[in-house]
């Protein structure tokens, strides 16, 4: 049964009283009181439960006067919306009742129709409000929420256009760390604060919004004040002070609002572009967005006007790199590796593109072709008795998550009829750091179909090696820069020796990335590492090269 609204009902006479509570309950649950006094009593039990309140003015103990000015000044029932009744239907009386806080007036003798209507219409609007006033406010930090702050803002803008404006963000470096660290309630406390000096800064110059987990903004009328690192330092000094995280990192981004065409939700991407620009530089407060990531933008966004068409027009080739077994000294694997050649721009390294499409969603559609292209590859070797030897490809986070993952592989390794060993996937590191529940549960559902995992660039990140013992993975890849810093060091066994040592007790593989010469090489067959990959064997290549390698594969 659908619970039916309270309705308090304050009348010292019967007759009246008995005959409002009539009218009222085919529609609602109605509560009665003699005086003010019992009013009172019923609204501290009842609360805010109560809609709506019917008060007679003239009564004996306490009047209709002295109940409004008590439940007014209490803030916990003073938005309950009421409605005074009165003999006369004089000006003065009306005035005096609204004045003393109601909401409206009606006039005795009592109109059914009329009661019920101005009943069901103000408790309308007062709904409606508080539904408004609960999404324009964040309810952690009490800022404006992200919806209400970007209509504000521009509104603002469009509203003074002589004004000069900025928009400032900040961004919070390492909030997941933080919280994991102190746990979510310290990191809450922490927004709460972050919220509490961006008002206090902010004062009467602008409106603040908290909009994703760590990330807030400001709109700010500018007042010939200068921006420094100083200036933002302070601020962070204050937020640490607050809160005693030492530790936090906060970076912050400034847009000044020179193209008022553009939406603020595009103004707060540009100075959270210039926030995270300088992600890792100690000592480094704040940037302004500038020309040269202007130009960025402007070179993503040629990039994605083009990407459906490329990927139409078979301007993506997938190019294999040989991986190296080195005890056997031969071939034993391949890794994907997409190129794309653009007809008039030439050549573009995933390192542009890869980024981007991560962001903007492409990369699923593009890795999903990786994998055709990979397993047609695998099948013609299959049917020409070519070494079975598998191919890696990429994984990304955002195939990760994709519940229908499973499906789309299985689906590929059936149309070409691939065994799933065969198609080893590669997932980076940071993605195992990030949300490992979900991580370990999709993997977990692969690897029980017969594919196997491999940890990317292992060494790059917050690797942590206890978490190895909870992932389900079958390699380990240790990452370029780890092999490069690791093999320059003279420290033996040094500190890929136990890595290694570790993968193997846990029965993982480990492949090498980035082996670039014979030094290197030498050392990580010294320390019992399995596989190579890298420019001292061979660079990507397209796949009619590397059918020439081949040969080399060793039963
Ligand atoms: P990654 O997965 O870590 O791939 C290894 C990268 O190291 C490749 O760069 C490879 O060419 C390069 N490399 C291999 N050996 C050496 C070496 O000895 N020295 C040096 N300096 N580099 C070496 P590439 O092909 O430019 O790819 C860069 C990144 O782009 C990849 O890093 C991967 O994260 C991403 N990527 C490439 N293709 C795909 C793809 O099909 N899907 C996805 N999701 N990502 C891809
Ligand atoms: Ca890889
Ligand atoms: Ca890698």
């Amino acid at each position: 049964m659908l619970l039916q609204r309270k309705i308090l009902v304050v009348e010292d006479n019967m007759i009246n009283r008995e005959m409002l509570c009539d009218m009222l309950s085919s529609a609602y649950e109605v509560l009665d009181a003699e005086n003010g006094q019992e009013a009172l009593d019923v609204l501290k039990k009842y609360g805010e439960e109560i809609s709506l309140i019917l008060l007679d003015i003239v009564m004996p103990v306490m009047d209709g006067y002295t109940f409004l000015s008590h439940m007014r000044s209490d803030p916990s029932y003073s938005a309950i919306p009421v409605i005074v009744t009165t003999q006369s239907d004089s000006e003065a009386d009306e005035v005096a009742a609204l004045s003393h806080g109601a909401t409206d007036f009606v006039s005795k003798p009592y109109k059914p129709q009329i009661i019920l209507h101005r009943v069901a219409s103000i408790i309308h609007l007062r709904e409606t409000a508080a539904v408004m006033q609960r999404v324009q406010y964040d309810r952690l930090t009490g800022l404006y929420s992200k919806e209400f702050f970007y209509h504000s803002a521009n509104d603002m803008i469009r509203k003074n256009p002589d004004q000069e404006y900025d928009i400032i963000c900040s961004d919070i470096e390492n909030f997941k760390l933080i919280n994991d660290i102190y746990g979510i309630p310290s990191g809450d406390m922490l927004l709460c604060k972050v919220a509490d000096v961006y008002k206090e800064v902010v004062g009467e110059r602008g409106i603040c919004g908290h909009l994703n987990a760590d990330q807030f903004v400001c709109l700010v009328e500018r007042r010939g004040q200068e921006y420094s690192d100083g200036y933002f330092a302070e601020i962070n000094e204050k937020i640490r002070g607050l809160t005693d995280m030492k530790n936090l990192v906060m970076k912050w981004g400034v847009y000044q609002v020179k193209d008022r065409s553009l939406l603020v939700e595009q103004m707060f991407d540009r100075a959270l572009m210039a926030a995270r620009s300088i992600w890792g530089q100690y000592g480094k407060h704040f940037m302004f967005f500038d020309d040269e990531m202007h130009n960025k933008l402007v070179r993503e966004q040629a990039i994605t006007d083009v990407m459906e068409t490329a990927l139409e027009e078979d301007q993506f080739e997938v190019y294999l790199q040989p991986q190296y077994n080195i005890k056997k000294n031969c071939l034993s694997g391949a890794e994907a590796l997409i190129r794309w050649n653009h007809p008039e721009w030439g050549f573009q390294s995933p390192g542009v593109f890869i980024p981007l499409f991560e962001k903007n969603g492409f990369i699923t559609k593009l890795d999903q072709f990786v994998w055709r292209r990979a397993c047609a590859v695998l099948q013609e070797w299959q049917e020409r008795g070519y070494p079975d030897i598998p191919i890696s490809v990429n994984v990304s986070r955002a195939d990760i998550y994709n519940v229908n993952l499973p499906d789309i592989l299985m689906d590929t390794i059936g149309r070409y009829k691939i065994p799933p060993q065969r198609l080893h996937l590669e997932l980076t590191e940071s993605a195992y750091t990030e949300n490992p529940s979900q991580i370990i549960e999709n993997v977990g559902r692969l690897r029980e179909l017969g594919f196997l995992f491999e940890m990317d660039d292992f060494g790059s990140g917050y690797s942590s090696l206890n978490m190895l013992n909870n992932l389900p993975i079958d390699v380990l890849k240790l990452d370029m820069e780890f092999i490069h810093n690791e093999t320059a060091k003279s420290v033996t066994p040094g500190i890929l020796y136990f890595v290694i040592q570790m993968a193997h007790s846990m029965n993982l593989h480990t492949v090498a990335e980035g082996v670039e010469t014979k030094e290197q090489l030498e050392r990580l067959s010294a320390i019992d590492c399995d596989y190579v990959q890298g420019y001292y064997f061979a660079k990507p290549m397209p796949r009619g090269e590397f059918e020439n390698f081949l040969k080399d594969v060793k039963k």
